[in-house]
């Protein structure tokens, strides 16, 4: 008993005595209300003085005396009714008993004449109880037995803690609710969550778990305003123990109809994650209750225990969150829209796979600054994610591609509409600090049903290889995958493989076509033209694969062979026709003019070569300098800087404008053969024409066309002023063997390009 230090009992004693004036408040006709011990078994702190009333002090004596005896063994312990001096009493004695059984005391209260009621027998009773346990705890071995029963219970609830994860979460908190209350006798427990933004206090767990009530739980996300204690708990920082003194009327009223007692004892502690009160963790009692110190250090450690858990499934849950998300825009991002796709497919959902991509970001972007362009790419995610049905779907692929999975894709007509209005709202002005900017996108669509054999990855392909054939038939639109498509495609990824397959067995070939001075047939120049000889289609033309080499990348690789072959062959020429001034064009693709040694390797070539820059002409098609200007510009510098000539192919059908030409390092503009043909009888296209040989004019630039077919477009030319051509009229592209006599002679026959004037001259002679 010693070991209880001295304020320890003083604190037991305030304790029991609290007990004592609260049972005398609570059974108000008593008119003796008495903690009796044991005169061999003494409490430390329970030696409180009795309430006794103004003429009871003589009777107090006499029943004190009875029931000490009754305690040290001579009489059973129990109530009883006495009559001391012609008065009878109604005397309750309920023994105080240790949790190991033993008797030390018992609890008292006795008036006269009248009988006890149930009612008030029951809350003696349970006063005697909680001195029961107050006096447990204040003996060593109940101290060590509640010690050692707490430490067992904080490690046991600290390993299930630990291993918990976010899908046994819930379990979990209900597991350590329950297994508290039970050890603490709680009636009930709680664990309420704060939501501070919407102001509510949320259920997270609860022991016992009520039921029965139809519809929303009443007690799931309460006001804080709407009760008392969420609004003391609400920013609660310390361990909070309401009594009945923190209890209003009324909520005793609710108390006593819902849980059959007006006595009331509480425990809260918080959870607290940082500075603020991440929730409550609460233990109701509906009977008188002191809280031992141990007990709460206890809780306080679960509750710090529940916030690590918590920090640690919001961590996981922000990992896994930015793991499927994209950065910018919060869009779900690729992984997560395979993922999706593949649910969907699994739950045999029809769904359209949209593929939306921004057309020409990249010229937007370098011109209004990349913070715009991301505030652009912001804006579009947003209209998207708010447009889209509850059970579609939208995700960023990356760069300026979004994707829409649209849910019960049944009919095509639908999915078209869906995907016009995607890009009507695409296309709808966005605001960049004042300035209007409108752009559009074009929308390549496959639709996945559940009899549809492709792979996930087929169909986002399919989707793409659509979306490209919307950007070939201009843009702004959006084209949903045919068969006709679905068979283009994959002999696209067929032709891709085999073309790789071309490169390692040394399947190209170099062909060239002579571009000719129209008034002489004097040879000004070879185009090399790329060739594929192919095991079964036999030989293949440029056209045939090079736009899927440029799609795949694989442009790069061709590119750089075709230039060394290109130079290496025009060396061979040079040795062979050294009084040819012959200059070798050689075509050179936008994704080319990535590389950034593109400079270097071609100065490398012409040193190995020992072949001067102006024996070089490199060809580029307008959408390079559409495109990308600035960095097509500083790569025509460097090409200039070594003396290589430019020219611009297919010239007319990009658009590029004159300013744009005008500051580009370019010599040689090339007429569209579509424009070419025209001339003779299309009023349109020669005025087209005209116009850029004027145009050459003005900036000092050649002209050349191609495409000649008939000797009258050579005609209609020479007219306009332009002096240089190539066309199959002159020569197809040949190989190297083939060009020899051309080569050898320097010219063509000047009846190849003006039959009318060979037969004029012809009936001269013969006349
Ligand atoms: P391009 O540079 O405009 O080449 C002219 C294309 O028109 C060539 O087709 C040529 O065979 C064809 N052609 C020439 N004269 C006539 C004619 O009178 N009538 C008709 N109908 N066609 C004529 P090819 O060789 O299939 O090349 C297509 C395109 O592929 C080329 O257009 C060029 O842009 C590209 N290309 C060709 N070789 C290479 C290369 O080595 N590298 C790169 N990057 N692109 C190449
Ligand atoms: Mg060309
Ligand atoms: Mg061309």
């Amino acid at each position: 008993m010693g070991d209880l230090t001295h304020s320890d009992a003083l604190k037991v004693g305030d304790e029991a005595r609290l007990v004592v004036e609260t049972l005398h408040h609570v059974t108000p006709r008593a008119e003796i209300v008495a903690v009796i011990t044991s005169s061999d078994r003494p409490i430390p702190g329970f030696n409180i003085d009795p309430i006794v009333g103004e003429n009871a002090t003589h009777e107090f004596e006499l029943i004190r005396e009875r029931i000490q005896n009754q305690l040290s063994g001579s009489e059973p312990l129990g109530s009883f009714t006495w009559t001391i001096s012609r008065t009878e009493w109604g005397v309750l004695v309920e023994p105080i008993e240790l949790l190991d059984g033993q008797i030390v005391g018992a609890l008292l209260v006795a008036r006269h004449g009248r009988v006890w009621s149930q009612r008030e027998i029951s809350i003696v009773r349970a006063f005697s109880g909680l001195f029961g346990k107050v006096a447990s705890q204040t003996t060593r071995e109940g101290v060590l037995l509640h010690q050692r029963r707490l430490d067992e219970l904080v490690s046991q609830v600290a390993e299930r803690l630990m291993s918990a994860t976010a899908a046994t979460r819930r379990e979990v908190l209900a597991w350590t609710t329950r297994v508290l209350a039970e050890f603490l006798d709680s009636d009930v427990a709680l664990l309420r969550r704060n939501d501070h933004v919407r102001g509510l206090s949320i259920l997270e767990a609860e022991w016992p778990i009520r039921t029965g009530f139809v519809g929303p739980d009443p007690l799931g996300e309460v006001r804080f305003d709407a009760d008392p204690l969420f609004m003391a708990t609400k920013d609660l920082r310390e361990p909070y123990l309401p009594g009945m003194e923190d209890a209003t009327d009324e909520y005793l009223a609710r108390l006593e109809a819902g849980a059959g007692s007006t006595l009331l004892a509480g425990a809260a502690v918080p959870l607290l994650m940082g500075d603020t009160t991440w929730g409550v963790l609460g233990f109701i009692h509906f009977e008188l209750r002191s809280w031992k110190r141990a007990e709460i250090n206890a809780l306080q450690a679960v509750a710090s225990m529940l916030v690590q858990l918590q920090a640690r499934i919001d961590a996981e849950e922000r990992t896994a969150y930015i793991a499927l998300h994209d950065d910018l825009t919060d869009l779900p991002n690729r992984r997560a829209l395979l993922r999706e796709l593949k649910l969907r497919r699994a739950a045999h959902r029809d769904t359209a796979v949209l593929i939306i991509d921004l057309d020409r970001f990249k010229v937007m972007n370098d011109f209004l600054g990349h913070a715009n362009g991301d505030r652009l790419l912001i804006t579009i995610a947003d209209r998207i994610r708010t447009s889209i049905r509850v059970n579609d779907y939208c995700a960023r692929l990356g760069g300026d591609e979004f994707v829409v999975l649209l849910d019960e894709a049944n009919s095509e007509m639908e999915v078209q509409a869906s995907a016009y209005r995607l890009l009507e709202l695409v296309a709808a002005p966005v605001d960049l600090g004042g300035q209007l900017v409108s752009h559009t996108a074009s929308i390549g669509i496959a639709i996945a049903d559940s009899v549809s054999t492709m792979t996930d990855s087929d169909i986002l392909a399919a989707a793409d290889g659509a979306m490209y054939v919307a950007k070939a038939r201009g843009r702004n639109k959006a084209i949903l995958l045919d068969e006709e498509m679905r068979a283009a495609l994959e002999d696209r990824s067929r032709m891709e493989l085999m073309l790789r397959e071309a490169l390692e067995k040394d399947e190209l070939r170099l062909h060239f076509q002579p571009e000719v001075d129209l008034r002489t047939g004097r040879l000004l120049s070879v185009e090399a033209l790329v060739r594929w000889q192919h095991p079964d289609r036999g030989l293949m033309a440029a056209a045939d694969f090079i736009t899927v080499a440029e799609e795949t990348g694989l442009v790069l690789t061709i590119g750089r062979w075709v230039f060394a072959e290109a130079c290496r062959q025009l060396s061979a020429w040079m040795k062979e026709y050294p009084e040819l001034p012959l200059v070798v064009r050689v075509n050179m693709s936008p994704a080319e003019f990535a590389a950034t040694d593109l400079v270097e390797f071609v100065e490398n070539c012409l040193l190995v070569n020992h072949i001067p820059g102006e024996r070089l002409c490199i060809e580029i098609t307008e959408y390079a300098v559409v495109d990308e200007p600035e960095k097509t510009a500083a790569i025509l510098r460097g090409f200039r800087e070594i003396g290589v000539e430019v020219a611009i192919d297919d010239f007319g059908t990009g658009f590029a404008s004159m300013t744009e030409l005008k500051h580009l390092p370019v010599d040689l503009l090339k007429l569209d053969m579509s424009f070419v043909t025209g001339i003779t009888s299309d009023a349109y296209d020669r005025a087209i024409v005209e116009s850029i040989i004027r145009l050459g004019d003005v900036l000092h630039l050649g002209v050349t066309a191609e495409g000649i077919e008939q000797s009258d477009v050579v005609e209609e030319l020479l007219t306009l002023g332009c002096h240089r051509g190539q066309g199959y009229l002159i020569s197809r592209p040949v190989g190297p063997e083939e060009l020899i006599p051309l080569l050898s002679a320097g010219r063509v026959p000047l009846s190849l390009l003006r039959p009318a004037e060979l037969t004029l001259g012809l009936a001269s002679t013969t006349f």
